[in-house]
């Protein structure tokens, strides 16, 4: 099966074709920086990640925009509360932005362009908008002429007269039609401002991503995307905007990921529900956030709560621990053998299945249960407790080189097995409320039974470890015991 994509415009899973063979033009609506941003922004830039890492796999070259939205209400809220200039605000928080998204190790975009440094660009948008009479301006504010962009709403599938009846209440009185939007806006004392045609201002909203696909990618792109709340209206006006402004085809797939809930709730700054992506990645790690992102498929509602949490926890664990067995098992030798049979055909087949579901609208689930499938069976394999010979090593290493392959392009599975480990029993430990100390004196009693040839003491040490779910790693690198994982 070839690549179908979800097009939230058509409603339909369809084949992916680029305008141009093998090259792929995309666009994400990123944030707008006036604070850190909590983990429920973060689904789309990790989701994205995914489509773009998938999209040159299956060899096209993928040119991606991902936008700084640096002159906004917000900002400006900000800096007045805080008496700096709103720039100062912007800069902060894109570099606040740029540790969080170094740390989630994702692939760099390849452009990261700012509304201030497109304003020439945007202006002269706005400006042949007004001269195509798909704008107009009154007291230098320019408004977009909706009535003339006859198939306006055919994104988010809203119908203009409904618009009109919704927008009535307060109406701005000089708006030819209730539903026109703001394209430029004349500065305010205390705002940042632009030298225009129409006078000091700065633009709305919706102009900047039209303005920035126009002159980094071109008149019409492959791939559009965000979050679903910016469908209607950001996306439906940068349509009328793009196509109002050419005649052609603004962007030929539409693809929106929905929300992240936290225990039913939608996760907003305005709800006050909020867990920034830098707490959660101190809290746990950024491989948790990744893993659990992309544990539910980008199209469904995430809820997120202490259960799947503590799944993602168990998941990855299981992961790791086998990838340090396949390291331990392989130590530093050169392998000379062919892997096992067996394993070598399951991850052939799985390799199968996981372009199927990633080929059928990005299906990260499906893609997390044919890896499983593969991870039990290589657990199942005990190599660990076998003899260390070539074939055995040859297996550790493909199959080690096998997990790291898949997930390189969610950008998971490709840390130090050892130490991300310690760190996963770190939060297990204090999730389970473990006594540490308690344990540790346990292991060195531990210890002198046996230097005192006491065993029948070590071994009841051993039991009592156990029931408290813990596990004796003699021989393996770390503190000697660790949370049983498997
Ligand atoms: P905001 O700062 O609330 O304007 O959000 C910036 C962008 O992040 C929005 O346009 C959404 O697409 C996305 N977003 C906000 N909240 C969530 C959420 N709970 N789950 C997923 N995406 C979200
Ligand atoms: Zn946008």
């Amino acid at each position: 099966m070839s690549l179908q994509i979800y097009n939230t415009q058509t409603k339909k899973k369809a084949p992916f074709q680029s305008l141009v063979p093998n090259k792929v033009k995309m666009y994400v609506c990123g944030p707008t920086v006036y604070n850190y941003l909590h983990i429920g922004n973060f689904r789309g830039a990790i989701f994205f990640n995914l489509v773009r890492n998938w999209l040159e796999k299956s060899g096209y070259e993928v040119t991606y925009v991902y936008n700084y939205t640096d002159v906004d209400d917000k900002i400006i809220k900000k800096a007045n509360e805080e008496g700096v200039e709103s720039i100062e605000i912007s800069e902060r928080y894109i570099a606040e932005f740029e540790k969080d998204f170094n740390a989630l190790k994702l692939t760099p975009h390849d452009h990261n362009p700012k509304v201030t440094e497109f304003m020439p660009q945007i202006i002269s948008f706005v400006e042949d908008l007004v001269k195509k009479e798909m704008a107009y301006v009154v007291d230098g504010e320019v408004f977009y002429e909706i009535k003339n962009f006859k198939t306006y709403g055919k994104l988010s599938g809203k119908k203009l007269e409904d618009l009109e009846a919704g927008a009535r209440v307060d109406v701005d009185e000089r708006k030819h039609n209730p539903a026109d939007f703001v394209l430029w806006k004349p500065a305010k004392p205390g705002e940042p401002s632009w030298d225009s045609p129409w006078g000091k201002g700065r633009p709305g909203w919706h102009i900047e991503c039209s303005a920035m696909i126009h002159s980094i990618l071109g008149e019409t792109i492959d791939i559009h995307g965000g979050g679903i709340d910016l469908i209607f209206p950001h996306h439906e006006n940068e349509i009328a905007q793009g196509e109002g402004r050419t005649g052609k085809c603004y962007c030929n797939q539409w693809m929106h990921n929905n929300f992240l809930n936290l225990n039913d709730e939608k996760m907003s700054k305005s709800l006050g529900n909020i867990i920034t992506a830098r707490a959660f990645m101190e809290k746990y790690n950024p491989e948790v956030l990744k893993y659990l992102m992309l544990s539910s498929h980008y199209r469904a509602l995430f809820n997120l709560n202490e259960d799947k949490i503590s799944q993602v926890l168990t998941g990855l664990s299981r992961i790791y621990v086998s990838m340090r067995d396949a390291l331990t098992i392989l130590g530093d030798t050169d392998v000379s053998e062919k892997p096992d049979a067996h394993l070598l055909k399951l991850t052939a087949e799985a390799d199968k299945k996981i372009h199927e579901s990633l080929n059928d609208d990005f299906n990260t689930p499906e893609v997390m249960a044919h890896m499983f499938d593969v991870v039990r069976a290589f657990n199942a394999m005990n190599l660990l407790k076998k003899k260390r010979n070539a074939v055995n090593k040859a297996t550790s290493q493909h199959y080690y080189q096998w997990i790291k392959g898949v997930g390189g392009m969610m950008a998971l599975f490709q840390e130090d097995p050892t130490s991300l480990l310690t760190e996963l029993d770190d939060i297990l430990i204090r999730e389970k409320n473990i006594d540490i100390e308690y344990v540790e004196r346990l292991m060195i009693e531990r210890q002198q039974a046996r230097e005192e040839k006491n065993f029948s003491r070590a071994d009841e040490i051993r039991d009592e470890l156990t029931r408290m779910g813990i596990m004796i790693m003699d021989g393996v690198e770390g503190r000697g015991w660790e949370l049983d994982k498997r």
